[in-house]
């Protein structure tokens, strides 16, 4: 029997195009209007430099580094706020997580920063689903959800890889590190392309993947 539950947040519970209005579009905004450049110079120059850091460094996540970086006025907290309205749950996830809430402790496992599941939970209320929230970058300094990164997850919730099952969106790093580790993952394709025992194409057909794998709990069993 699975004893957690665990999430991926961007493109799994949250469409992802807050990140982008953040990234590719405030950012660049801010810059523009510090320096008196259009918005396209602006944009191709944060970008540059964005790509010159690459996606590979943890600074590449870390909003508070870009902010220092670029030397705004405005604080990183008040861009956020300027887009939050940006930011929407998928319409499965706090359905699924609402019926698997008090049957598995949840836990959300992110790259995302901290300040980025902080708000993305807050504006979407699916913080009260979870009983810890992990994210690679601000907590383990790592940029990807590697095996290290699972194994670390297992130590801190005194579980063993069997006993967790993983669900998100990204193929190599929610379903192939993970599975490869021996936790129960399953990989979720939104456009619903690929089919498989381990493949979701909508968060409610988890309840029927763990259910045909004899792994759902009824409410408040203990295991
Ligand atoms: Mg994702």
């Amino acid at each position: 029997m699975p004893k957690i539950i665990s999430f991926d947040m961007d493109g799994t519970l949250v469409d992802p195009e807050f990140t982008d209005w953040v990234w590719l579009y405030g950012i660049p905004k801010l810059y523009a209007h510090k320096t008196g450049l259009s918005f396209d110079e602006a944009k191709a120059l944060v970008v540059g430099e964005y790509q010159k850091v690459g996606e590979g460094a943890i600074e590449w996540y870390d909003i508070k580094y870009w902010f220092r970086l670029f030397q705004f006025d405005e604080t990183w907290k008040t861009l956020m706020g300027r887009y939050a309205d940006k930011i929407s749950a998928f319409q499965d996830a706090p359905l699924i997580l609402g019926r698997l809430k008090g049957k598995y402790p949840l836990v959300l496992t992110s790259n995302a920063g901290r300040e980025f599941i902080e708000i993305e939970m807050d504006v979407t209320g699916m913080g009260k689903y979870f009983d810890r929230i992990f994210s690679a970058t601000s907590d383990f300094k790592v940029v990807k959800k590697t095996t290290q990164f699972y194994q670390q997850i297992c130590e801190i919730l005194e579980a063993e890889p069997g006993e967790i099952v993983h669900v998100g969106d990204h193929y190599e790093f929610d379903y192939l590190v993970p599975q490869s580790l021996g936790i129960q993952a399953f990989y979720l394709d939104r456009s619903g392309k690929k089919n498989g025992n381990s493949i979701l194409s909508d968060l409610r057909e988890l309840e029927k993947k763990l259910d045909e794998l004899g792994l759902l709990k009824s409410t408040g069993e203990e295991d």
